[in-house]
């Protein structure tokens, strides 16, 4: 698939399984579990505001179902740095079985690694890098006026993103995220690259060979600029990828997530023949009539909203084997 990279030389060895390996093979090793996750991380997973894990049950129910043999991957635009250093050391220190079938796809695609592999290792999609001259471009910005707000993030390998410095507010922030934004596109222009503005606005600028292969997305903490293909649905897709070396395919998918892109994750499943629920755990908008179901939960934070689907999802387990 892609480029292995060596471990992180600095990478904390903490909680790594250094004892013997268990017998009793998982319950779902060879046959199908009733279903597989599929989680975005930032909001249902790690709170956007500490940008941690802070809901304790998260992380043991995960364990709980991981341990089963459940299929589970996480499908984020963070680094794989971020996944190792914030997600998986509670998960192991909470007793991950090494032979549990979790897997964490990173930058929107770009980026993955096993839980089974040791602690930093990252494998790469060279085809969704964004040529280095993006974040040369970045970087006098972030010199200037913008570098107050906002700061390049350095684990990210396939991607470019400008994270909300958390030394100002965000409204602080917002109010500058635009004109950073203008500033950037008239770069990539300046340097011929062909871009597209995401999400609502859409405002493109084609290279000279009538290409957009640059995506500039804002969130509300971020600046993402990442390769055209890079998105939920290639993580997806990656995902899928990865659970098909390593044991049989669930009965059904759930998909989770607290943005109106994390939809094409299940638009995805849906469209190669899964049968998919997606868990939309923010208030936002929601899309026309997916053909699949949808359930909203919109009356806790997105992290307390997945704490309670994951522990519908245990006591469904617990039911079933
Ligand atoms: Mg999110």
């Amino acid at each position: 698939m892609g480029t292995m990279l060596g471990n992180a030389p600095d990478t904390p060895a903490a909680g790594c399984h250094t004892g013997p390996m268990p017998t009793a093979a998982l319950p779902f090793a060879s046959t199908p579990a009733p279903f597989g996750l599929l989680l975005d991380v930032d909001g249902p997973i790690a709170n956007t505001v500490t940008r941690t894990i802070t809901v304790g049950s998260i992380v043991t129910d995960l364990v709980a179902l991981a341990n089963t043999g459940v299929p589970i991957a996480f499908n984020t635009g963070r680094s794989a740095d971020f996944l190792w250093r914030e997600v998986v050391p509670p998960l192991r220190a909470a007793g991950l079985d090494p032979r549990a079938r979790l897997h964490a796809v990173g930058e929107k695609g770009g980026t993955w690694f096993s839980c089974t592999e040791p602690a930093g290792a990252v494998h790469v999609d060279e085809s969704v890098c964004l040529p280095t001259v993006v974040a040369e471009l970045v970087r006098p910005l972030l010199a200037g006026r913008y570098g107050a707000h906002m700061f390049l993030d350095e684990t990210k390998l396939a991607m470019v993103s400008l994270e909300q410095a958390t030394a100002v507010s965000n409204d602080a922030y917002l109010r500058v995220q635009g004109d950073f934004e203008a500033e950037l596109l008239a770069a990539l222009t300046g340097a011929g690259l062909g871009w597209i503005h995401e999400l609502y606005d859409r405002r493109s600028h084609p290279d000279a060979d009538g290409a957009t292969p640059i995506r500039v997305e804002p969130t509300i903490i971020s600046t993402d600029v990442q390769h055209e293909r890079s998105g939920k649905a290639l993580g997806a897709e990656r995902a899928l990828e990865l659970f098909a070396a390593d044991g049989p395919g669930p009965h059904r998918w759930y998909t989770v997530g607290d943005t109106p892109s994390d939809y094409a994750m299940a638009d995805w499943l849906h469209q190669h023949g899964h049968d998919v629920v997606h868990v939309d755990v923010r208030a936002v908008p929601r899309r026309d009539d997916p053909p699949y179901a949808v359930v909203l939960v919109d009356d806790v934070d997105p992290d307390l909203a997945t704490a309670r689907f994951l522990r519908e999802r245990v006591e469904e387990i617990s039911g079933t084997r």
